[in-house]
């Protein structure tokens, strides 16, 4: 799962790094390999303790490896250890961080908007949501059931008045329900999920933005983890103008981390309307602030951030630039061929029921069954075969209804059904799909 050229390759570039600080006195910081030596072995060994998450074979959680070019150009920047708060602290890194916001906002069609790098997913939906609450103070805030649950529970953080509205039998949010909540009239933000973390589900963005003409709300779009397939070139036609409604919310977010082939830290928060800026302002009590150019800390609730994620982005972007019709692109075009082939395989099987349509690189199906205490039981089984054949997929627990729109379930006390969840988001799924059906038809037996 390593390959150690890489290591080699951060060698050469710490060699042209040194050459730009050979004007100060000769300093090198102490190091006792006879010390440090064990340490590292014992984190090794401690770091096997882990599924194989590099690997093909690890097909469950949404996980997926950092580029190495990622990897190499955050170690190479672990040297300088740039803080992207104050240019004092890391003046290249925020001008890299800067032409990476560039880079993302451009693929949603926005030129100059507010935008910046975040520790995570988490923490610039907090954002989004808290310029949300100081445009409409006091009024709700609505995300589909599907949501990720970080919206209610920033909600509730910020005091911000939170719903869920009912999603469909295709995961994505349901415009009557929607609309039953607007005509209540007091709804400040619609957040739309383009791409929910647990089916892969694109809410209905088009006719979000229609329903916004009428009643009047701001909309974020949370593409945290679907955000990238703006790019790929083999989505359904429906999911297309989901995403090419994009250019007109009010503000994304979109992580890195996710399928942006970045090591975690690295979310992105942007805002169409950049005035939004004003909200940001604060009285330091020591203006640390130097120079009049911009510092990422004045425009960005959290205040120290690696500017090393930066560093691994823009290495990134200059690799594989994220832009249609591109490498990039078309690795995004494979995770979803390789979902393809997985889920007409599972389809052909009778063994087996796909409880969905799925519409980007996620999987939700089932042993098929009518019993839904037999059926969880089942899937759990198959779960562990599976893992004792190093493929590993994850588990998912989904309400009774939305299992009876595909695999009718006798009635029963139960109100969930442990079911099984792949995710297919490496672009090396799609040469090993092959493996993977085949194991998943030995397991279903047929
Ligand atoms: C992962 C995810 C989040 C949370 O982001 P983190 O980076 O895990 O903090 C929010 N929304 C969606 C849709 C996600 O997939």
């Amino acid at each position: 799962m390593i390959n150690h050229a890489e290591v080699a390759m951060l060698e050469e570039a710490l060699d042209v790094l040194e050459e730009g600080f050979t004007d100060l006195p000769a300093f090198a910081p102490e190091l006792d390999p006879q010390r440090l030596r064990p340490v590292l072995e014992a984190v090794a060994a401690r770091m096997q303790d882990n599924y194989p998450y590099p690997h093909p074979y690890y097909a469950g959680q949404m996980l997926k490896p950092p580029h190495p070019v990622a990897r190499i150009a955050y170690a190479l920047s672990m040297y300088i250890n740039p803080n992207n708060h104050a240019l004092d602290g890391g003046r290249a890194s925020s001008a890299m961080e800067k032409e990476c916001i560039r880079d993302i906002a451009a693929m949603f069609g926005w030129s100059e908007p507010l935008g910046h790098l975040t520790g995570g997913g988490t923490m610039a939906n907090l954002e989004a949501l808290w310029i949300s609450d100081r445009l409409h103070p006091g009024q709700r805030v609505l995300a589909s059931d599907q949501a990720h649950y970080t919206h209610g529970r920033i909600s509730d953080v910020l005091k911000i008045p939170f719903a869920a509205v009912a999603s469909n039998a295709t995961g994505a949010m349901d415009m009557e329900a929607l609309e039953n909540e607007l005509e209540k009239g007091d709804v400040g933000t619609v957040v739309a999920t383009m791409g929910t973390t647990g089916l892969g589900a694109v809410d209905p963005l088009p006719r979000i933005l229609d329903l916004q003409s009428k009643y009047g709300f701001r909309i974020h779009a949370d593409a945290a983890y679907g955000g990238y397939f703006v790019l790929a070139s083999n989505l359904s036609e429906t999911t297309r103008r989901r995403y090419d409604a994009m250019t007109e919310v009010d503000s994304i977010v979109i992580d890195p981390h996710k399928h942006g082939l970045q090591p975690y830290g690295c979310g992105c928060v942007l805002f169409k309307d950049t005035s939004v800026v004003k909200h940001y302002k604060h009285d330091s009590a020591y203006t640390y602030f130097s120079s009049d150019d911009l510092h990422l800390g004045e425009i960005s609730l959290e205040c120290s951030r690696a500017g090393s994620s930066a560093v691994a982005l823009w290495a990134t972007h200059r690799l594989l630039p994220p832009v249609e019709d591109g490498e990039f692109a078309s690795s995004l075009d494979r995770c979803v061929s390789a979902l393809h082939q997985v889920r007409d395989a599972l389809n052909a099987n009778p063994a087996f029921t796909v409880l969905h349509d799925p519409m980007l690189d996620i999987i939700v199906f089932s042993v098929a069954g009518d019993d839904a205490g037999t059926v969880s039981a089942a899937n759990q089984r198959l779960f562990d075969r599976a893992a004792r054949r190093n493929l590993h997929l994850a588990l998912i627990e989904m309400p009774v209804q939305f299992v009876n729109n595909r695999m009718p379930l006798d009635a029963s006390e139960a109100e969930t059904v442990t079911c099984l969840r792949s995710v297919l988001m490496k672009p090396e799924h799609d040469d090993w799909a092959h493996d993977i059906i085949e194991i998943l038809n030995e397991l279903g037996g047929s």
